[in-house]
């Protein structure tokens, strides 16, 4: 079907904006994610579970900023969070130190395990990519070992094998690392060791191979956020990491604060050297930030002439000095978004309530597909799942072969016309503030969406 007949009536403001678009942005979206055929819906207003789009249309929204958005749309303690902030201090940024940065980090390091220091960046991105860095700088090592299917942000390093042709892959226990983009030079291929997730025994094989190159392992504790590392391979991530002397990094930029207040560090008990988080963090605003443990941060805390400064201080040395910098890095308006996200998080029953939601809408999902003659499971964690078409056991990127994708992309497509924005193929997200009955409409649209790619 050509483009311009997949277009609905019930869209038509949404089409001829995106055309508009398409003269000034390059594609009509400002980013890749952001695109959906036959053409991007162009929202106009948002407030809780639901998105509004140019045309009129509501849609549960179970996309959510791609997760970001754990209390929905203009939640009012966000709200009202961020105008104290910007009231009361007089100011959207001081361009200092000051008071929310404190506030914020002694909060991570309340929370997360594997943190005893923070730094803020703007993104999850600019996160991982400091981890990396800082993983370098501390063991003078240069190559990189990654995951094959873990995505950790859209630059150079790390923009390999995140979702890569299996022609080009290679084997599925040595996978090879393959550019997800032009322009990706060559060296990053050549220092990044790819890793098969869920596999302990070739994970482990291809570490000790590269041991004396490799500074830093990064990894999602949940693959995509729903593909769930197995216990006992993460217990023996860490415990050759640790033998290895690699800097064990977690991105917990989806897992953060969705998997429970500690984030897959907490669930797994497992205390990783660094880890990167973004998303939630910043209640709907632009943020990132790393922590770990005191030693690979204290690599950071260098001036702007390289000087060590003497703020706890102790066991830095000049050799370590990390550059990080950023104009809006410690943002107040987001930091105090973030806190009061986390501060409605933290009462009593919150997370247990989001988790209970999830798995009541995971299982009646599953009710319906099967009533349909469909094979379908849903795969995920806590707040966060994807449904997979297809019953070979999910565990890393390869199992996803099996997934009947064309299906679930028409599936998708139904959903979107009956109100369900889910980012075709995406992951749904969970957040406190979709109700009962936004869950029986997502059962309802899934039963006639299903009833009509069927017939
Ligand atoms: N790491 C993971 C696991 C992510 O899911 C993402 C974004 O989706 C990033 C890093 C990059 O974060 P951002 O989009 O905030 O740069």
């Amino acid at each position: 079907m050509d483009r311009k007949s997949m277009i609905s009536e019930n869209t038509r403001k949404s089409a001829e904006l995106f055309e508009k678009a398409g003269e000034v942005i390059p594609g009509g979206v400002t980013a890749h994610i952001k695109h959906i055929a036959p053409h991007p819906l162009v929202m106009e207003k948002a407030k809780g579970s639901k998105l509004y789009d140019v045309d009129g249309n509501a849609y549960i929204d179970y996309l959510l900023s791609y997760g970001a958005l754990i209390h929905g749309h203009g939640h009012e303690r966000v709200y009202q969070a961020v105008m104290n902030q910007m009231q009361t201090d007089g100011t959207t940024i001081f361009g200092t130190p000051h008071q929310l940065e404190i506030t914020m980090a002694e909060k991570l390091i309340d929370l997360y395990p594997g943190i005893d220091m923070v730094r803020y960046t703007n993104s999850g991105l600019e996160a991982t990519l400091l981890a990396i860095r800082t993983a370098m700088a501390y063991t003078g090592k240069t190559k990189l070992a990654k995951f094959e299917g873990h995505y950790h942000g859209g630059y150079d390093q790390v923009l390999l094998s995140v979702n890569p042709d299996l022609g080009q892959a290679g084997d599925k226990g040595a996978p090879k690392a393959v550019p997800e983009s032009s322009g990706i030079p060559e060296y990053y291929v050549e220092n990044t060791i790819m890793l098969p997730f869920n596999d302990l025994e070739n994970s482990e094989r291809i570490l000790r191979e590269h041991q004396d190159d490799i500074s830093g392992l990064i990894l999602e504790p949940v693959q995509g956020g729903f593909i769930p590392a197995k216990q006992e391979f993460m217990d023996g991530i860490r415990r050759i990491t640790e033998e290895l002397g690699i800097v064990l990094i977690f991105d917990e930029v989806k897992t953060g604060f969705r998997l429970g207040l500690g984030g897959a560090q907490e669930v797994y008990g497992i205390e990783p050297d660094l880890t990167a988080l973004g998303k939630v963090l910043g209640g709907g605003f632009p943020v990132g930030a790393i922590g770990g443990k005191r030693d690979f941060m204290m690599t950071t805390a260098v001036d702007d002439s390289r000087d060590i400064l003497t703020a706890g201080a102790d066991n830095t040395n000049k050799k370590q000095s990390v550059f990080h910098s950023g104009t809006y890095n410690g943002h107040p308006t987001v930091l105090a978004a973030g806190l009061a996200t986390i501060e409605v998080l933290e009462q009593q029953g919150t997370m247990d309530e989001l988790f209970k939601k999830t798995q009541d809408l995971r299982n009646k999902l599953e009710t319906v597909y099967r009533k349909h003659g469909l094979t379908m499971q849903t795969v995920g964690m806590k707040s966060i799942f994807n449904i997979i078409l297809t019953d070979t056991p999910i565990y890393n990127y390869r199992a996803m072969d099996q997934h009947d994708a064309n299906l679930r992309k028409e599936i998708d497509y139904e959903l979107l016309k009956l109100g369900i924005y889910t980012k075709p193929m995406n992951r749904y997200s969970m957040s406190t503030v979709h109700t009962e009955e936004d869950i029986q409409r997502t059962i309802d649209a899934h039963n006639e969406a299903i009833r009509r790619v069927l017939n």
